[in-house]
């Protein structure tokens, strides 16, 4: 038959086990937020550079537009130039002519290094491209074990209440909720003598006490943190 402290020893044990698992159930959760949080910063990693090149390329399209433009002006002006009958109209269209070269010029450089963007960023995308796929199903493969994880706690968790009533059962009650009591104040309600110190708080046990608990006279308490006392024989 089991002693009442072999059964306190039992429903400690299951108790640590209980909190345990407690304790990894509220992890997981977290755990899970976390990883979906990377899925979508990689998705938003590649949006965020799919628009960018899209930006650029509209930009592009816009700027060798207004060169269009500027070349249909200067064809104008080439046009106006061979009527021209004054001078000084002659030399207005020379400079509105050299103006629209030189802004021709400056748009170019933008389209230049609007190119230069493009490339960078298709770069980018295709390179993103490639892992992409593969890391959101890294991810998806550790979120759905994460998942299976929390299924499994859940279960095992039902498992130990079960187990926790059967061995609580048995259990005196007296001693059942000076236990509850002390677990609930201290954390843990039975404590291990070592030499002559209670392991729950540290502090030394009376002689007397200490000797009934070593011949196993009782289940006794500790004096100073109320913890069950046991002895183990090395
Ligand atoms: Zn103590």
């Amino acid at each position: 038959m089991d002693t009442d402290i072999q059964l306190l020893l039992e429903l400690q044990e299951i108790d640590q086990q209980i909190s345990k698992l407690k304790k990894l159930k509220e992890q997981i959760p977290q755990e899970i937020e976390a990883l979906k949080k990377q899925k979508e910063e990689l998705i938003f990693r590649f949006e965020k550079i799919h628009t960018d090149l899209k930006k650029a390329e509209a930009l592009k399209r816009e700027k060798e537009l207004d060169i269009q433009s500027y070349e249909d002006r200067i064809q104008k002006i080439q046009e106006a130039l061979e009527r021209v009958r004054t001078n000084e109209e002659y030399k207005a269209l020379l400079r509105e002519k050299a103006q629209i070269e030189e802004m021709i010029m400056e748009v170019e450089d933008e389209i230049l290094s609007l190119m230069e963007e493009v490339e960078k960023l298709k770069e980018e995308e295709q390179k993103l491209q490639q892992i992409i796929d593969k890391e959101k199903e890294e991810i998806d493969k550790k979120i759905s074990e994460k998942e299976k994880e929390l299924e499994n706690i859940e279960q095992q968790l039902k498992e130990l209440e079960e187990k926790r009533k059967d061995v609580a059962s048995r259990i005196k009650p007296q001693l059942l909720s000076r236990y509850e009591l002390v677990k609930n104040k201290k954390g843990t309600a039975i404590a291990i003598i070592d030499s002559d110190t209670c392991t729950g708080c540290f502090l030394i046990i009376p002689p007397k006490v200490y000797s009934s608990v070593v011949k196993g006279e009782g289940l006794l308490t500790c004096p100073h943190c109320g913890r069950f006392l046991y002895y183990q024989p090395k």
